[in-house]
């Protein structure tokens, strides 16, 4: 008998059984062991979900601003009144601890109480009188059906950061999560429906890239949203634009913090050991280079490492832990091999993640301060995802600042000073979609928008906020006249006044 979930889709309105025959496991990290089976897609039950959310799209399309809000309401109160349960369900597929879950919770909620004001951001926009008794209006209108696909490392909030706006402008939404941590975004599905969005307006397909290809190659679906690594983000927009898409993808980081001789030491590694190491390193935004500029280095390599030592890592339910487990087996394993890849490059392993000799069968790994990282190192170069820490010591602002420059990813930065005119260089010079000044992980708020710069993106809308709406909605501009027949006449001439 199996002792394990079979976690299937959700389309029109209710949760519906795979039928390709295809599932993948899915576990959980603090114990190893499998506790689901995620059904994967075929083509045709990807169809068959396009063709139920077209259908709902032709009413949902037209359906008052009024009535979406009070759905998007619902959904905010639900969210928020089931927001342990759906950081659970979180914690026991990805392995981050419960606090850290709750706080994924609560940034996925202030975009949906963003989009609880879609009206506002609808308005559209009115001139009068632009030549003689001529009016035009421009108003934004739904897209259709769009669909979403969604990386591992926060599996509630950022599909959250595309349904609320996509629903809230009137198209219908697919979502394909990742295969490795589904059941919080099917748990969303529930709480979406039962908010009152009427059936088929929001619909979940699991699966794998067979899933993911038919939706970009899709013809009824209209745009596609993508959060995950770099290499799939390329494809993604490559393929969903060759296919006459809207599309915004979002990748992969490799985030620097600047640390300043003159910044306040204890402060500065405060914050680096949390950006470093909160969910296990398994964030966009995390930072896994710290830039210790000129005298600064001593004194905050040993300051993080002293904070490191004392951080207490453990299963993700148990309200003592700091730090959970990787998500799986292998990210563990890969994790470990930039570990003796750093080593052997000569860099100085300041504290060994795999020294923590954890019992079971969990995927846990300690953290890991590397000292003396220079850019040649692969791990450096690379986006490493997970509790490892790099110290790149440089004699210079100047040089700290180049290295930003030099690095094809563009996320997030960070700079830690009490120097005024230092942070308001680094806002100027940084070439980074996200910077912080003494912020270490600067995810703007829901009424800004996400996005990064070079390799982090491959779209030119950034995620939710205005450039959400912006995606997801097309302007119409309408001119409208009442002229009185009786001065009508035939005049072939290009309209001016
Ligand atoms: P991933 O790219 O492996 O997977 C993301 C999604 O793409 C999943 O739904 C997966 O099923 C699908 N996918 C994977 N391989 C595919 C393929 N070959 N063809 C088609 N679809 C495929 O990413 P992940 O490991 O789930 O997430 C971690 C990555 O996401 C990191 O690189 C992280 O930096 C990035 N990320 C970026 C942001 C951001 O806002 N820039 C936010 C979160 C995560």
């Amino acid at each position: 008998m199996r002792d394990f979930t079979e976690i299937g889709h959700f389309v029109g309105g209710r949760t519906v059984a795979g039928t390709s025959g295809n599932t993948s496991p899915v576990y959980n990290p603090a114990t190893g062991q499998q506790t689901g089976a995620v059904a994967l897609a075929s083509v045709e039950e990807l169809d068959a979900a396009v063709a139920v959310a077209n259908a709902a799209f032709q009413e949902w399309r037209s359906s008052s601003v009024a009535k979406r809000t009070e759905a998007m309401f619902n959904l905010r109160n639900l969210v928020k009144q089931n927001a342990s349960e759906l950081a659970a369900k979180i914690t026991a597929e990805h392995g981050k601890v419960h606090s850290d879950a709750m706080g994924e919770v609560a940034r996925g909620l202030e975009n949906i109480e963003f989009a609880c004001n879609i009206g506002e951001m609808l308005k559209g926009s009115h001139s009068n009188q632009v030549s003689t008794g001529v009016d035009v209006t421009t108003i934004r209108r739904p897209l259709g059906v769009v669909a979403g696909i969604t990386p591992f490392n926060f599996p509630a909030m950022v599909p959250l950061w595309m349904i609320p706006n996509a629903l809230g402008c009137g198209n219908a939404f697919i979502l394909k999560p990742s295969e490795k941590d589904p059941t919080s975004a099917m748990f969303l599905a529930e709480l979406i429906h039962e908010a009152g969005f009427p059936d088929g307006v929001f619909n979940l397909v699991n699966g794998d890239k067979t899933a993911v290809d038919a939706i970009l190659r899709h013809p009824d679906i209209k745009a596609v949203s993508f959060v995950g690594s770099t290499p799939i983000a390329q494809y993604i927009h490559r393929t969903a634009s060759e296919h006459g898409k809207r599309v915004q993808a979002l990748g992969g980081a490799k985030n620097h913090m600047l640390v300043l001789p003159d910044a306040d030491i204890g402060l500065a590694a405060d914050a680096a050991v949390s950006a470093a190491f909160g969910s296990a390193g398994e964030r966009c935004m995390a930072i896994s280079v710290v830039v210790a500029v000129g005298d600064a280095a001593d004194p905050l390599v040993d300051a993080i490492a002293e904070r490191t030592r004392a951080l207490t890592i453990g299963d993700g339910m148990d309200p003592t832990s700091e730090m959970g487990p990787l998500v799986t087996r292998e990210a563990r394993d890969r994790v470990e091999s930039y570990i003796a890849a750093g080593a052997d490059a000569g860099a100085t392993v300041v504290l060994d993640g795999r020294d923590t000799g954890f019992d079971g069968d969990g995927y846990f790994l300690g953290c890991t301060l590397l000292d003396g990282v220079t850019p040649d190192m692969t791990v450096y170069q690379d986006e490493v995802f997970g509790p490892l820490l790099g110290v790149v010591r440089v004699p210079t602002f100047d040089d700290a600042i180049k290295l930003l420059e030099d690095n094809p990813y563009g996320n997030g930065t960070a700079l830690f000073t009490r120097d005024g005119g230092a942070a308001r260089q680094f806002t100027e010079e940084a070439p980074v979609g996200m910077v912080g000044v003494n912020v270490p992980i600067p995810v703007p708020v829901a009424y800004h928008s996400f996005g990064g710069w070079k390799d982090s993106i491959f779209s030119d809308t950034a995620m939710y906020g205005p450039e959400g709406v912006r995606f997801y909605t097309k302007p119409q501009a309408i001119t409208t006249r009442w002229p009185d027949p009786a001065s009508s006449s035939v005049d072939l001439g290009f309209p001016t006044n």
